[in-house]
């Protein structure tokens, strides 16, 4: 096993990790900028450095990161997400200054991190991928040709995407002639790289991930299924495990398909494949994450598998022990994004201090989160500052869960998306298990409503006690 562990990243995965690397026995290294010398990784990791130079780039240095992994004696590190994540140079400048990187092997990460060469790769599988292209389209010309042979709507969608950018959907040609500049130009500035092909649009699909595990030795397994369609701009906002959407037959084939997309690129440690489910119930891969996931949680809960400790096993060498026959998903969980965002105001992001931060408990109720009374919470960085994540028996039971858990949470000082989440519990859709990736869009409106309306009831009621107060 590893003598000590450097984490490469921040905020609640950071944390996520060290929790793992404690319950291992394993001495942690954190690395931070210097806006971050005060948040909780640092806190809870035994030793921490500082990466400048400002908020970013430090996190995003290769080799002063593995410099100060070589200096504090750490002989792995961990890449949570985003960040250097995805990053195939960093993996194997990892391996080749005898660190071991928590995470696959650069050559799968390179072929899985490019949308094109993944779909060619499962293509020839035989895994579903969505009708689309095999090449990047360099023209509006290629492009409208290459739509009228899909059909409308397509998506256009940047081969080095990720994090919901560099996506478009176009309805008809004109949207195509006006997209396509944008598209490639956002994908420039968000990946460094303007390469962008054509898929079709799949209509009110679900989307329907499968968490992989696989080990040094070729051992492949999957703990299931997680329903990430509740989504904002094409990036999750609550997650459940299982999906409420597909029966135990197409559960069983997705798992399958997911498997063989993880032998095919040899994959080894936690990754997830990303399959987007039709009205039909026809699935279609859509992308593999070739590292630990935000929503992993949700399959935690369900499956009892502690995701991250499986990670620093398998780059010890060690093999998984279980068998795809021992993975047994007991009841519901459900996993809500707080951000530090203001749903009222198209989710733009709500950076301050936090002036007061109660967390809630009881049975059933995870928190993963990085933030505490007198936090600043920087505008660098994702407005993620914490997961909310229940598990009950039922469905039903899962839904009062969550509704209860974020009635007992309170964080004050900048707005969240926990008024938002309160009243997506109490919607009559959401409850019974209607929701595809348009839900958040179709329900926005109604939802910021019933908000609006709960906080003027709560006014009035507090007003009503102070004046009943007054009276005595
Ligand atoms: P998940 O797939 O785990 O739900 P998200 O899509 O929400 O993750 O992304 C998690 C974090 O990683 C976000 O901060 C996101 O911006 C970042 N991220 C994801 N993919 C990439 C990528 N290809 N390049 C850079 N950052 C990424
Ligand atoms: P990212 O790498 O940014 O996570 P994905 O390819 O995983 O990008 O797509 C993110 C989301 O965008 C999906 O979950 C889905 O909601 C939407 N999306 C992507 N491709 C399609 C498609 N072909 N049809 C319909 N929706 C899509
Ligand atoms: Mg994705």
């Amino acid at each position: 096993m590893f003598k000590k562990i450097l984490i490469a990243n921040r905020g609640e995965i950071a944390l996520r990790i060290i929790r793992a690397c404690k319950e291992l026995s394993i001495p942690t290294v954190a690395i931070h900028s210097e806006v971050d010398a005060a948040t909780l990784h640092v806190k809870h990791a035994d030793e921490a450095c500082l990466v400048g130079p400002g908020p970013i780039e430090g996190y995003l240095s290769i080799y002063r990161i593995i410099d100060l992994a070589k200096q504090t004696g750490a002989d792995a590190i961990h890449p949570g997400y985003g960040f250097l994540a995805e990053n195939a140079e960093f993996a194997d400048a990892c391996r080749a200054n005898g660190l071991a990187f928590i995470g696959p092997s650069g050559s799968a990460m390179r072929t899985m991190g490019d949308k094109i060469s993944a779909r060619r790769k499962m293509i020839e599988a035989g895994v579903p991928v969505v009708p689309g292209l095999k090449d990047p389209i360099t023209s509006i010309i290629e492009a409208a040709k290459s739509a009228d042979d899909i059909g409308y709507p397509v998506m256009l969608k940047a081969s080095a995407g990720g994090g919901g950018r560099g996506i478009r959907i176009c309805k008809n040609r004109e949207e195509l002639e006006k997209f396509f500049p944008i598209t490639q130009t956002e994908a420039m500035a968000a990946f460094g790289k303007d390469e962008i092909y054509l898929e079709k649009a799949i209509i009110d699909p679900h989307h329907i991930e499968i968490q992989i595990l696989a080990d040094q030795y070729g051992h492949v397994i999957h703990l299931g299924d997680r329903d990430c369609s509740i989504q904002r701009r094409h990036q999750k906002l609550i997650e459940i495990a299982p999906s409420l959407f597909i029966d135990e037959d197409i559960r069983q084939k997705m798992g399958e398909a997911a498997l063989a997309a993880a032998r095919a690129v040899n994959y080894e440690t936690a990754g997830t494949v990303e399959f987007l489910v039709d009205v039909e119930k026809n699935f279609y891969f859509l992308e593999m994450n070739t590292r630990i996931q935000v929503e992993h949680t949700v399959t935690e809960e369900v499956s009892g598998i502690d995701i991250v400790k499986e990670m620093i096993r398998i780059a010890a060498g060690q093999r998984i022990v279980e068998k795809q026959e021992d993975i047994f998903l007991r009841g519901h969980a459900i996993e809500c994004r707080i951000n530090a965002e203001d749903p009222k105001n198209n989710f733009i992001p709500t950076p301050g201090k936090i002036t007061a931060c109660f967390s809630p408990g009881g049975i059933g109720v995870r928190i993963d989160g990085n933030i505490y009374k007198g936090y600043e919470i920087p505008p660098y960085y994702d407005s993620l500052i914490s997961k909310l994540t229940v598990r009950a028996k039922t469905w039903e039971g899962a839904v009062e869960r969550m509704s209860r858990a974020l009635d007992e949470y309170v964080i004050r000082g900048v707005k969240t998306t926990i008024p938002f989440f309160k009243q997506i519990m109490k919607d009559p859709d959401f409850r019974s298990g209607q929701f595809n990736t348009n839900y958040i869009a179709s329900h926005l409106d109604q939802l910021n409503a019933a908000s609006e309306e709960d906080q003027i009831d709560k006014v009035v009621a507090i007003a009503a006690a102070i004046a009943a107060y007054s009276r005595r």
